[in-house]
């Protein structure tokens, strides 16, 4: 199995941006997480990280991207167990919900769905998407990795917040640990052509410009 193709539903923003000047301290807008369509070469549509909470702004957003509705989601894969990224998982009871296990087991102690989050079994999800284990957002914090016209695709989600903070090698106000946050940032240097951070747009992994931060 390998990826056909994959697309941008929602491009994220984080709720306060310190590389803008905002303060760590408090929020000064709503956080949207970015959530990527993955399309394999059997037809099979993965979702992940469904962000938005409103059924018909799901809807509206996945048409508008890709062209697809709700229900030709076949899967839906949660990076880790933050609110932000399963916010329209609902959207999708008809899709199989997957993620790392320490994430499914969270997922499904908090009671929060009537449907059970697969675990993962081993590290390939579909038989083509690398599981890469990233903590320092947090310690159970999960990515995806894939191969798409010859390029490494990182979907790195909350381990790199922005491209600021991944060139920054910066955790977020709320990682729980910043020095796993920077050496993860580093590994999925080390894999990436491209990034699909947790909350911008996708970015390629310039290593010319590692360590310093561009605007
Ligand atoms: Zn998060």
């Amino acid at each position: 199995m390998s990826v056909l193709r994959w697309d941008i539903v929602t491009i994220g923003n984080i709720s306060r941006n310190r590389f803008w000047g905002e303060s760590d301290e408090r929020g000064v807008r709503s956080a949207l997480c970015t959530c990527t369509l993955v399309t394999l070469v059997d037809g099979t549509r993965v979702l992940v990280d469904p962000s938005l909470q409103d059924e018909t702004a799901m809807r509206t957003e996945l048409g508008r991207r890709t062209g697809r509705t709700l229900e030709n989601v076949n899967a839906v894969f949660l990076t880790h167990e933050h609110g932000d990224h399963h916010f329209g998982l609902r959207h999708f009871p008809n899709a199989r919900w997957f993620a790392a296990p320490p994430v499914a087991e969270a997922l499904n102690r908090s009671g929060g769905y009537e449907k059970k989050v697969e675990a993962i079994a081993d590290s390939l999800l579909l038989g083509c998407l690398e599981l890469l284990h990233t903590p320092g957002h947090t310690l159970t914090h999960h990515s995806l990795r894939f191969d798409c016209d010859g390029l490494s695709v990182v979907i790195a989600a909350d381990a790199a917040m922005t491209r600021d903070f991944w060139q920054a090698r910066k955790g977020y106000f709320n990682s729980v640990d910043h020095d796993l946050a920077a050496q993860t940032i580093e590994h999925l240097a080390t894999l990436a052509d491209i990034v699909v951070p947790g909350h911008d747009n996708y970015f390629l992994n310039n290593r010319a410009s590692m360590g310093s931060v561009v605007r």
